[in-house]
């Protein structure tokens, strides 16, 4: 199993490579050179623990990773740390199966990735004989920082860095991670947002200059970021376990095909839902949900993509995004390998903002349904869950289960449904009140969390338990133009 880059120049890698260099020397990012195919039947599968069926599957991608390796990652990433031993559990409520894959340690889909990826890399730089200690650099807007930071903390040879945006997280996010244990552990506040945050790290990772000096100290930048394949393959496992338990729990017949709705950002969490259709778990539709950040909602409908267009900040904080890095990935697919043309179109968004797919890529494009969902309609479709089903889902959830039912209303089709539950209730529990509840306006989130525990009788996740409670082991702060200076001190150079 080779990896090639969708722009098609660099050259072509193998597993480890391709999850130490992230991302392809032209830009590019990896795909396997021909896909894997499921060849044992879902009756099978549906007899595997999560964990074993990770090995089944991760397997085919990292074959260069010996059998040992790859379950020695699987089982440090996949333990007691997720709450709820199947680790993927379906919920079916309200019509539809919730795959809730909020159960790890930091309430959100993240961890489902990021809880192996720094084993994987780890697994991977022994294999390429690179002694240097990896310093993973992040910037984060909430979710991701804290999932990377549980996720490397107290990882032999490696250390790990995150900045966010001092005033532009949550009360529980920034909690999250100004408590994060592990020596190798590093969190920074920057004065600024989070494209600020953002680009400072882009710069850092590009200044040659200093990579050479940290090099020479023996360290060597990594990145955790969602376009690694390390982060992609692992999120093709819980589409398959879906299917196989569906059919295990005679939901669904064997060859009958399932649909999948994904609230979606950097549209990595849905591709790998394609990717798990392309070796063989039959999906029908792939629904993508927005919110009102809808740049992927008009590309589905129209083919062209266009993110000259204004910002929103809503209350499903982590799909706030205008360039969807992974939908590249999936445009190859769609073109048929076509690196020349995705290499155009890449250019194109640099230079001109958008781009326009052609008419062959329009026509495959239509396994997709693209809709959003409103900040209003968000919290209706939390109150409508909550109302028929007495379940509580997120915000990012409920723009999910509202695109879902205009999916149904346009289309009439009543396909069995999975939609990926992206979050816990209890990570932004002040959204949700507003639609609840359950607590007064005027409460601090940990208060609201332990309300929201009491009202609807559903135990607080141990990530949050006793969050305000514990010790503050980051107070660092710093403007943009100091991130060097920062690092350099933390790694004590
Ligand atoms: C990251 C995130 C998403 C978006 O996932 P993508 O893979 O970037 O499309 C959706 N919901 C939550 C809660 C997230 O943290």
């Amino acid at each position: 199993m080779l990896y090639k880059s969708t722009r098609g120049k660099g050259k072509v890698v193998k597993a480890s490579e391709a999850i130490i260099r992230g991302i392809g020397e032209d830009g590019g990012l990896y795909v396997p050179q021909e896909f894997p195919k499921i060849t044992k039947s879902f009756d099978e599968l549906g007899k595997m623990s999560y964990q074993e069926l990770a090995f089944y599957i991760m397997k085919k991608f990292f074959n260069d990773f010996s059998d040992d390796e790859l379950k020695e990652c699987i089982h440090k990433a996949y333990d007691e740390k997720f709450e709820d031993p199947s680790i993927a559990p379906l919920a079916y409520k309200a019509g539809a199966h919730f795959l809730e894959l909020y159960h790890g340690r930091t309430l959100a889909f993240k961890d489902m990735a990021l809880s192996i990826l720094p084993h994987l890399l780890k697994t991977a730089a022994n294999k390429l004989g690179i002694t240097k200690e990896i310093v993973i650099l992040t910037a984060t807007s909430g979710d991701t920082g804290k999932a990377a930071l549980e996720g490397f903390a107290n990882v032999d040879g490696t250390k790990i860095v995150v900045f966010y945006p001092k005033d532009g997280v949550s009360e529980i996010q920034r909690r999250q991670m100004t408590t994060q244990e592990g020596d190798n552990t590093f969190v920074v506040g920057i004065e600024g947002n989070f494209d600020d945050a953002q680009s400072g790290v882009k710069e850092i990772f590009g200044d040659a200059e200093f990579n050479e000096f940290l090099n020479e100290k023996g360290f060597m930048f990594s990145s955790a970021n969602s376009i690694n394949i390390g982060r992609l393959v692992p999120q093709i496992v819980y589409y398959v376990y879906s299917y196989a338990n569906l059919l295990k729990e005679k939901q669904v017949k064997d060859g009958e095909s399932m649909n999948v709705v994904v609230p979606t950002g950097n549209f990595g969490n849905i591709l790998a839902a394609y990717y798990a259709k392309i070796m063989g778990v039959p999906i029908g539709k792939f629904i993508c949900a927005s919110n009102e950040n809808k740049v992927l909602t008009d590309f589905i409908n129209t083919g062209v993509y266009d993110r000259k267009r204004e910002f929103f900040v809503t209350n499903s904080p982590s799909m706030d995004i205008l360039i969807s890095s992974n939908l590249e990935r999936f445009l190859y697919e769609i073109s048929g390998g076509n690196a020349e043309l995705i290499n155009a179109l890449m250019e194109q968004l640099k230079t001109e903002g958008k781009y326009e797919i052609t008419e062959d890529m329009k026509e495959k494009l239509k396994v997709l349904y693209g809709g959003f969902a409103t900040e209003d309609e968000t919290l209706a479709a939390v109150k409508k869950v909550y109302d028929t089903a007495s379940y509580v889902i997120d915000t990012h959830t409920a723009v999910a289960y509202d695109v879902y039912e205009q999916y149904k209303k346009n289309t009439g089709d009543e396909s069995v449904t999975v939609i990926a539950s992206t979050a816990s209730p209890f990570k932004f529990p002040r959204s949700i009140n507003d639609v609840l509840n359950f607590a007064d306006s005027t409460a601090s989130d940990f208060e609201m969390v332990e309300e929201l525990s009491k009202k609807f009788d559903i135990k607080i996740p141990k990530g949050i338990q006793g969050l305000d409670k514990k010790e503050i082991r980051h107070e660092a702060t710093c403007k943009k133009d100091e991130m060097r200076e920062i690092i350099k001190k933390f790694l004590k150079v």
